[in-house]
């Protein structure tokens, strides 16, 4: 349905005019052999195990040894509370299958215990590490140790300030951002997942030092939020950024979307780290998904964002069909990696998932693409000009940098809390509020801003 003509320069020309696209780039990869032995419960369709099997696929193809992998030390109590109220981390360190019964009034308070958030064994260890894989990220990217980190088992974009959401805990996402946050003045985060990126949306709602696109299924979905006129508000108005989608996108009509509004972004905004997380939900044939993006169409936004040669931190985040999301991310690290690995799979540990084909590439389902042209380009007109209105990029006078709050076990236990990045602090008003935000916790911005 999309016209050729239209989209050829937006797929073929793919770097900043001023940005060379060298090909090489130092990538760390963060592996924690412990994170898919963790199990949310029978027919939860959140499985930890995924990313043991991306793992064992970028052992068998031989990417591994293009990389230096790290295991990284499990997050701190300290290092979730630089987001996370200490009553929530409390609870979660606290709650067990066997004592939850106890809890009711905490579990409801937290939105846990309930279908989506359930309280399984190992919970609290669970959230330390997948965070401290992408914190650690954050601060070799600081340390300017790598150009591009890779935490697969982040990216848990719902989690809240003060609740569980969507399969969610902690929010990863908003501490690996506080840490680049240190060391850089702007911080991008694109989010790829189907479903919005809500919680880290909310949590810079109200700041230009961060700017968050989130490219989502949007109309009766979950989360509900993501509206094109949620922009931000006060000092964020414009930073917060969204293109809802409708069901059935393929690749080429998600990269006449993509590319152009990304391309934009990098011009006007010039952020000096990129947080990109990959949700691999917005693939066909996804469980709990509806979109239609190939692997390819869904490693071109990792390759594009990639050209830009900004340091680049990659999470996972959704995905359902866990043999495709394997074959996904084991796709995007070869991308980030620059090279080219063989449609027949190695034979590896999960082989039998991958039958009857063995292959690493799945062709698109041929479901009906909702997404009608005139539509698209209504929304990608509106979301361009509000990007227009970015005047000026914004600055904030680095004094001196702060240490990092990232620390390992063998350091030390006390550190000062005000070595958090000095964030714009703003009281709002419902009033301020956009007409869109579907949310009816908005009053709770407040508490979320940082
Ligand atoms: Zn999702």
């Amino acid at each position: 349905m999309i016209d050729k003509k239209t989209t050829l320069t937006d797929i073929e020309d793919n770097s900043l005019p001023s940005g060379p696209d060298g090909s090489k780039r130092k990538v760390m990869y963060f592996y924690h052999p412990d994170v898919g032995t963790y199990y949310y419960g029978c027919g939860h369709p959140m499985k930890p195990q995924r990313i043991s099997m991306v793992h064992a696929l970028l052992k068998e193809y031989g990417l591994l040894k293009h990389m230096e992998c790290i295991t990284p030390p499990l997050a701190k109590e300290k290092v979730l509370l630089e987001f996370h109220i200490d009553d929530y981390v409390q609870f979660l360190k606290e709650v067990t299958p066997e004592t939850q019964h106890e809890m009711l009034k905490e579990l409801r308070r937290f939105n846990v215990g309930v279908f989506d958030c359930p309280v399984f064994n190992g919970l609290y260890d669970f959230c330390r590490t997948y965070t401290g894989g992408s914190v650690c990220g954050a601060s070799k990217l600081n340390d300017k140790l790598c150009d591009i980190a890779i935490n697969w088992a982040g990216g848990l974009h719902h989690a809240k300030k003060y609740a569980a959401s969507g399969f969610c805990y902690v929010n990863d996402i908003v501490l690996a951002i506080l840490e680049l946050l240190k060391d850089h003045e702007r911080v991008l985060y694109v989010d790829i997942d189907v479903h919005h990126g809500d919680g880290v949306e909310e949590a810079f709602f109200l700041t230009d030092r961060v700017m968050t696109v989130s490219f989502h299924k949007f109309g009766k979905y979950f989360p509900g939020s993501g509206d094109v006129r949620d922009i931000g508000v006060g000092k964020g108005k414009y930073y917060s950024v969204n293109v809802p989608l409708d069901a059935g996108i393929d690749d080429d009509s998600y990269q006449f979307m993509f590319k152009p509004i990304m391309r934009k972004v990098m011009e006007v905004y010039d952020p000096k780290a990129v947080v990109l997380q990959c949700g691999a939900d917005s693939l066909c044939g996804d469980r709990l998904g509806c979109f239609n993006l190939t692997i390819d169409g869904h490693g071109e936004c990792v390759k594009f964002m990639r050209s830009f040669n900004v340091p680049l931190l990659l999470l996972g985040g959704g995905g359902y069909t866990i043999r495709n999301v394997a074959r996904c991310w084991c796709y995007e690290t070869a991308v980030a990696l620059n090279k080219e690995i063989p449609d027949v799979m190695p034979y590896n540990r999960y082989y039998d998932y991958y039958g009857p084909d063995f292959k690493l590439y799945v062709p698109p389902s041929n479901m009906e693409n909702k997404n009608k042209m005139a539509q698209l380009e209504k929304v990608k007109a509106e979301v361009l000009d509000n990007l227009a209105k970015l005047q000026h990029v914004p600055s904030v006078q680095f004094q001196e940098t702060a240490p990092d709050f990232y620390i390992t076990e063998d350091q030390d236990e006390e550190q000062n809390m005000d070595d958090l990045p000095n964030l714009e602090m703003m009281e709002i008003d419902e009033c301020e509020l956009q007409p869109g935000r579907a949310r009816s916790d908005s009053l709770e911005l407040r508490a979320a801003c940082i």
